[in-house]
């Protein structure tokens, strides 16, 4: 069972979609786990006049949409849930959510403590923390910590504005940027195979890797989030963040420990070792495009400038891949080819290292092939020259597959309430230091830059795996996809 925490939890943004889908959920499995329990509270605030008994209806539903069965314990949950209609540029309704929390800390027994999570439109972030400042809502005793949503800005400019915003109310060690990849098992799980394997410790450098190729691929198109996306395109909405967490993880030094301080020293090294562009080498370094309707499996799907919300000359990239070098000389001159996408063949997260081939008793041989799957499915595989089964010395290509078992992934506690439950113990090791953001902003805003003064916008038909361009930025130099899926294909 896991260690109890008493907080009291404020929920910006508490009738939104990802309260809805991932949050609530994710607080019932802290629930189930022992880890909020008895002394803790939730305020979900938003516009609309709720009451507090519908508000616990929604709460129910949330977790009986994600799969909760058990009547009793939603029950219990929900009873922890309170409204209040709140509009975050209304002073005086800080006031009333100070009482109200004041009032739930007192009922129970929480000591202080809370939890103030954004999960609103990013252009409020800065008047909620300025305002939980100027109307006093920090307690004195206890912890209080701060979870922001991403985006986290729209370019480095933007990005730092917010973060003095948060820094003039919230200090660095309250506040944990959300970057949910982190809290996957899959993504955790590459710190693991890395540094606890020795083998791979000695192979894991310029000497042995030929690339390294992390995709992102999405197949479904912009949705109802078109609003949202023509603000930020595949580049600021995905390479900013999970890509490049994927790829700090990936190309950083062993930590000392896992203490977070341990690991944010090595991640923060990685990014200040990513080598940096000029505009014109970013251009030609990075490929852009969007998607075209096309029919998938029978069926016809619109081009991206044929969506709703959509603006027919939109300049907004649903596809981007590119080549990341690091100045780290472990790994220096090795590319890491990244690719992320809408309406792409097949939804799946993975990344694949490839390591150089050679000269060997048996002739020339391929390099090995490590696949580490990161979503849907979990797992790994690994490709290796083995001898042919009755022939002396005849080579064949063999996959040594391990896949976690469906059951098990489902059972394992969702990326939301691994990173809640973190934030409530005060562990910061999977969330973005301020350093770590502003260097990730500097990389991208470069390539933003340089697209922004190019008025073509190469295409891609939806349902394939993105533009030409896309394989001979790898074909160049001797490289190529791992991953080429087909409709047909099984799910890896
Ligand atoms: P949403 O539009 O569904 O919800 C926004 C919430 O803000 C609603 O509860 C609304 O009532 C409230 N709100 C709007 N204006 C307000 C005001 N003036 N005062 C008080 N409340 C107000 O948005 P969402 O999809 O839940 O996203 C929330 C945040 O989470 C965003 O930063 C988004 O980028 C991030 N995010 C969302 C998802 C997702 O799957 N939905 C995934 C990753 C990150």
């Amino acid at each position: 069972m896991s260690k109890e925490v008493n907080a009291v939890i404020i929920m910006f943004g508490g009738s939104g979609d990802l309260a809805h889908r991932k949050l609530y959920p994710a607080l019932f499995g802290l629930f189930q786990h022992g880890v909020l329990k008895d002394h803790f509270a939730v305020i979900g605030t938003a516009r609309r006049p709720w009451s507090d008994d519908h508000y616990q209806q929604i709460v129910a539903d949330s977790v009986r949409e994600a799969g909760a069965t058990d009547d009793q314990a939603i029950a219990a949950f929900a009873a922890h849930f309170c409204y209040q209609s709140h509009d975050v540029t209304d002073a005086d309704h800080y006031v009333t959510l100070k009482q109200l929390a004041a009032k739930l800390d007192d009922q129970y027994e929480v000591g202080g403590n809370r939890l103030y999570y954004m999960a609103m439109a990013p252009t409020f972030f800065s008047t909620i923390a300025t305002h939980l400042k100027s109307e006093e809502l920090l307690t004195e005793q206890g912890f209080n910590r701060l979870i922001i949503e991403k985006p986290f800005g729209h370019d480095y400019a933007s990005a730092k504005a917010l973060n003095d915003a948060i820094t003039g109310t919230f200090k660095e060690d309250q506040i944990y940027r959300i970057d949910h990849y982190l809290g996957k098992d899959m993504a955790q799980a590459i710190l693991a195979l890395r540094f606890a394997n020795p083998w791979l410790k000695g192979v894991w450098n310029k000497d042995y890797i030929k690339d390294i190729q992390i995709t992102l691929a999405e197949a479904v198109g912009v949705e109802e989030r078109a609003g949202y996306y023509e603000t930020a395109g595949a580049l600021r909405d995905m390479v900013q963040n999970h890509v490049m967490q994927l790829v700090a993880y990936l190309t950083m030094d062993e930590p000392k420990s896992l203490t977070p301080e341990a690991i944010h020293q090595v991640k923060a090294k990685a990014f200040d070792d990513l080598h940096r562009y000029t505009e014109a080498e970013a251009k030609q370094n990075f490929v852009r495009a969007q998607y075209t309707a096309a029919t998938i499996d029978g069926q016809a799907v619109p081009g991206y400038r044929e969506e709703d919300g959509v603006a027919k000359d939109s300049m907004t990239d649903t596809f981007v891949a590119g080549k990341i070098l690091t100045d780290n000389p472990n790994l220096a001159g090795v590319p890491i080819f990244i690719r992320t996408g809408k309406r792409l063949t097949r939804k799946s997260t993975q990344v694949t290292v490839t390591l150089k081939g050679g000269a060997s008793p048996f002739g020339q041989v391929k390099g090995n092939q490590l696949t580490i799957y990161i979503e849907p499915n979990e797992g790994y595989t690994l490709e290796i020259n083995a001898k042919k089964l009755g022939e002396t010395t005849t080579l064949e290509r063999e996959w040594l597959n391990m896949r976690h078992e469906p059951q098990a992934v489902k059972d394992a506690p969702e990326a939301y309430e691994r990173l809640i439950g973190d934030v409530l113990a005060g562990d910061q090791t999977n969330f973005n230091h301020w350093n770590e953001l502003a260097q990730t902003w500097r990389y991208v805003d470069v390539i933003s830059k340089a697209w922004a003064k190019d008025q073509t916008m190469p295409t891609y038909e939806a349902g394939s795996m993105g533009p030409k361009a896309a394989f001979d930025l790898l074909k160049a130099g001797d490289h190529d996809w791992y991953w080429q899926p087909r409709h047909t294909q099984l799910a890896d």
